[in-house]
């Protein structure tokens, strides 16, 4: 009955982990959902203010369809501040949300047959585009590095039919940063093979401790020409039902982002537009420090529960706003009883026991590790964390 394709991508695991919980917080029982990939914050009063405006004004028709001119005049001098380059509108495409923009640069760079070479863990949607586009998803381990690739273990990945690398940083669900050689190592090697990078840095603005987040472009300036940049408002903004997200690349490839979205989705909303637009032109950046200092106090707490953990290590959690487990040491052989054996048993055995609802790895292709949200509210985190450690030091 249905086309063929539909058998490369089943619905987003994050999204039934999410569906999980709300099931059974709806059957009644008190759950703590540390699930989300989504802060817990007030809207930005510019945001709100732009929105009203552009309602008060009557704003009602469609835009360009890769977003306002004013708009991506606006991002391109935000991309140019993130970057220290210049860049120009037409460099530009406004999207609904980085996932639109993710789907349209693997529509418009991938051909059928070829590869995408993909650091594992990874954000669950990476390899089921690539697969929507036509090629197939290359992953590179790496669990053993800290959850930054090795160069080695990229360039042995590398084939003729390479054709892009999905870059992630600061990365979900690992939370890891990747530092400058890696990405210089990443970028030479785009160029010296001829493939594309696909960044995201969705998480840019959230990096802890003594991590600063590199724009690839930044490193090495060269590497613009084969780099597509997929950013969005949807987490620095605590933003994500608004759907507004852009990519940013060499003209060419934005026009051909262009005349795909004539035929997919048109332009975004035009009053989400008009709401990032006001936030662009008047925000002092006082809201994003208030969501810094929110997610890094929470980090905080999160850490300090998370340390009472017995036989999983704490995590680095140098990036982003998720807590990511290993519990390799924790899992056992099915035949020795008591302890889970996957990580699917133990988001069952949390939810069910501990009223905590998390994502597994599996849906990170990473069957040994746990994602923990915490852009949850303040007031759940940590009994929610409680809990967890003491079902996970239960199982010894
Ligand atoms: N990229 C990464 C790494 C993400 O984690 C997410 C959302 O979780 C997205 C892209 C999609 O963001 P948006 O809600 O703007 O489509």
């Amino acid at each position: 009955m249905l086309a063929q394709r539909t058998n490369l991508f089943g619905s987003s695991r994050t999204a039934a982990a999410r569906a999980a919980a709300k099931a059974a917080a709806d059957a009644g029982k008190e759950i703590i959902d540390l699930t989300a990939g989504e802060i817990w914050s007030d809207l930005a009063p510019t945001i709100r203010d732009g929105a009203i405006d552009a309602i008060n004004k009557g704003i009602n028709r469609y835009t360009d369809t890769i977003g306002m001119m004013e708009l991506r005049e606006a991002l391109a001098r935000k991309i140019s501040l993130d970057t220290g380059q210049i860049w120009k509108a037409d460099e530009v495409a406004v999207t609904s949300g980085a996932k639109q923009a993710l789907f349209n640069a693997a529509m418009v760079l991938l051909n059928p047959g070829d590869e995408v070479i993909i650091p594992a863990p990874y954000w669950t949607t990476f390899p089921a585009q690539v697969l929507i586009g036509g090629g197939s998803p290359v992953f590179v381990d790496t669990r053993k590095n800290g959850y930054v690739p090795r160069l080695a273990d990229i360039k042995a990945a590398t084939t003729d039919r390479t054709r892009a690398i999905v870059i992630n940083t600061p990365n979900n669900p690992t939370g890891a940063v990747y530092d400058v050689e890696t990405l210089v190592g990443i970028a030479e090697l785009a160029i010296n093979c001829n493939f594309w990078i696909i960044f995201d840095e969705c998480y840019g603005d959230f990096v802890h401790g003594h991590r600063t987040h590199h724009p690839i472009v930044s490193v090495i300036p060269e590497v613009r020409a084969r780099t597509i940049i997929v950013n969005a408002f949807s987490k620095s903004l605590a933003l994500t039902g608004w759907r507004i997200g852009y990519l940013a690349g060499p003209k060419e490839v934005i026009n051909a982002v262009k005349a795909l979205q004539s035929h997919t989705t048109s332009n975004p909303n035009v009053i989400a537009q008009h709401a990032v637009l006001a936030h662009l032109q008047r925000g002092d950046g006082g809201y994003e420090s208030k969501l810094r200092s929110q997610l890094t106090s929470a980090r905080q707490i999160g850490l300090n529960v998370l340390s009472s953990l017995t036989r999983v290590p704490v995590p680095k959690a140098h990036g982003g706003f998720y807590f990511y487990l290993d519990l390799s040491d924790l899992l056992r052989p099915a035949l020795v009883g008591g302890a889970p054996t996957t990580a699917d048993e133990v988001v069952n055995s949390l939810l069910s026991k501990a009223g905590v609802a998390a994502v597994s790895g599996t849906a990170f292709g990473d069957p040994v590790g746990l994602r923990l949200s915490y852009g949850a509210p303040a007031e759940k985190l940590e009994p929610g964390l409680r809990r967890l450690v003491e079902l996970l030091n239960s199982w010894e």
